[in-house]
């Protein structure tokens, strides 16, 4: 370590005290892996904070002698923005923890940025209401996490993503200075809208440390699953509910080798035919159980028509929690599976199966095997490219190739890079793709405003 950092992190540890500044390698371990890769980036400490005012006073010392921070939420992000490249201070929220007001009148939550999103959900239910974000990673990521990162979840296809529940925010800026964005109303037009300039800035511009989350009236839900023989009906069908005029509350899918992944992973057998190429979720929600079975009824005719296999309908919790769990729980299959490259693209719903055939063939002619899931009725694909058993230059070439393909076609087709994983440090280099230079230049100029001497990193200059 620098000798010139001693005297800032002992300035640090006056604040947290000795047990929450982490500076031995064995204490900071867990602190230097998120889910992007295997690789291992060695912080130059943790502090571990329990209050704003303690990261107030640690961010203003980290501004004035030019310590870059990190900042980490649960950890789970697959982009690589809580990793502390060259040899950053990580602020980890984890001891933020309070949900400290729900409001049943006002329909809200006020909560800290480290509480886990799962503790959120489970709580507010308590009260009657509903946190209607059942991301995949729930039980570990951090509601800061998601906010931060502008994170989705099968829900978003009814909802939208978390960011559409922020009503206000707390945040710690690079001066040390804290502020609140908005207020707590649902509506304001007041001036520029600094809560969602906060909401996917992935702690490029200060630290959220408070959240204020509209919350809605829980539903009754009902589940489909069907799998289709031939992967192009599966896309038709997912045309042609849209084009009858249904709105599921959520519309997932994923692809053959997913299914196997999964299937083997929980060591389930779900009694799908051998030849299944695709297999679909549907979720529908409602107030009135009669007309949602009435409606069930409806879909499955109308899926029948493009697959003769079964389609299960179930409202039982067990039966949905066990049907959802070969998609939900890919994410985790795949990272016990190999080494991949995540690729969280977006294209417009009419755009899907240009999409899919892009990605088809272009990692076949890099010469990689794949997975293709996600939120089909986002357009938003979860691409993972499979490592096995190449080199590692041979795995970079050829990653390297397909991702900027598959992400030029994606803008090409009126898409995006990232549908909910954000940037990070792994889509950095492929910013450009997406975003026109003078666009680029304003959100440099942004972020001068905030953080002029880039003491939360991520830097756009590439
Ligand atoms: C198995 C699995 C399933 C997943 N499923 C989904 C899914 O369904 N939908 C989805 O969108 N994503 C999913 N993800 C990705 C990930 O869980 C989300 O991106 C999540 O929102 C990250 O939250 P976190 O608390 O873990 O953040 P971290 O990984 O700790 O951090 C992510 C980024 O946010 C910044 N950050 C974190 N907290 C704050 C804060 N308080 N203030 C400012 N910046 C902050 C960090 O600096 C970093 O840049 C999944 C990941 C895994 C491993």
């Amino acid at each position: 370590m620098q000798p010139s950092l001693l005297p800032v992190l002992e300035n640090i540890r006056l604040i947290v005290g000795d047990s929450y500044l982490l500076t031995k390698p064995e204490d900071k371990l867990r602190f230097s892996k998120d889910y992007t890769c295997s690789e291992i980036v060695v912080p130059l400490a943790v502090v571990i904070p329990n209050d704003v005012e303690q990261i107030s006073k640690i961010v203003k010392i980290c501004n004035d002698s030019e310590v870059s921070i990190t900042v980490r939420g649960g950890g789970t992000g697959v982009s690589g923005g809580a990793l502390a490249f060259n040899n950053r201070l990580i602020i980890s929220l984890e001891r933020l923890n309070k949900i400290i007001e729900i409001n049943t009148i006002e329909r809200f939550v006020t909560a800290e940025a480290g509480v886990i999103t799962q503790d959120l959900r489970d709580e507010v239910l308590k009260c009657g209401l509903s946190f209607p974000q059942n991301i995949s990673s729930s039980e570990s990521s951090f509601i800061g996490g998601n906010v931060a990162v502008s994170s989705g979840s099968p829900k978003s296809l009814k909802y939208g993503p978390t960011k559409n529940y922020l009503l206000n925010m707390e945040v710690v800026l690079a001066d040390g200075h804290v502020m609140w964005t908005g207020k707590h109303v649902t509506k304001n037009a007041t001036g520029y809208n600094l809560t969602q300039l906060f909401a996917g800035s992935e702690g490029s511009l200060g630290i959220i440390t408070k959240i204020v989350l509209q919350l809605v009236v829980p539903q009754q839900e009902i589940l489909m699953m069907v799998s289709f023989l031939k992967i192009e009906q599966l896309f038709n069908c997912v045309y042609q509910l849209f084009a009858d005029g249904y709105s599921p509350s959520s519309l997932e899918f994923i692809d053959k080798t997913g299914y196997e992944i999964a299937a083997a992973y929980l060591d389930k057998k779900f009694q799908l035919n051998i030849n299944t190429e695709g297999i679909l979720w549907i979720e529908l929600e409602g107030s009135n159980n009669d007309v949602l079975l009435e409606e069930a009824g409806r879909i499955s005719s109308l899926v029948n028509k493009f697959t003769e296999e079964e389609v299960y309908v179930t409202q039982s919790l067990g039966e949905i929690r066990n049907l959802w769990s070969l998609r939900s729980r890919l994410g985790e299959a795949v990272i016990q599976y190999t080494s991949f490259q995540d690729i969280d693209l977006i294209v417009p719903r009419s755009a899907i199966w240009s999409m899919y055939t892009a990605v088809k063939d272009i990692a076949e002619d890099c010469g990689l095997n794949f997975t293709i899931f996600g939120h089909i009725g986002n357009g938003n694909f979860h691409i993972n490219l499979f490592r096995e058993n190449l080199e590692q230059d041979k795995w970079d070439e050829r990653k390297t190739a397909a991702v900027k393909q598959i992400f030029s076609i994606a803008v090409s087709l009126g898409g995006t890079i990232s549908g909910e994983h954000g940037i990070g440090t792994v889509q950095l280099p492929y910013l450009y793709l997406a975003i026109p230079t003078y666009q680029l230049n304003l959100m440099k100029e942004i972020k001068q405003v905030f953080d002029p001497k880039n003491t939360f990193g991520y830097s756009l200059n590439m």
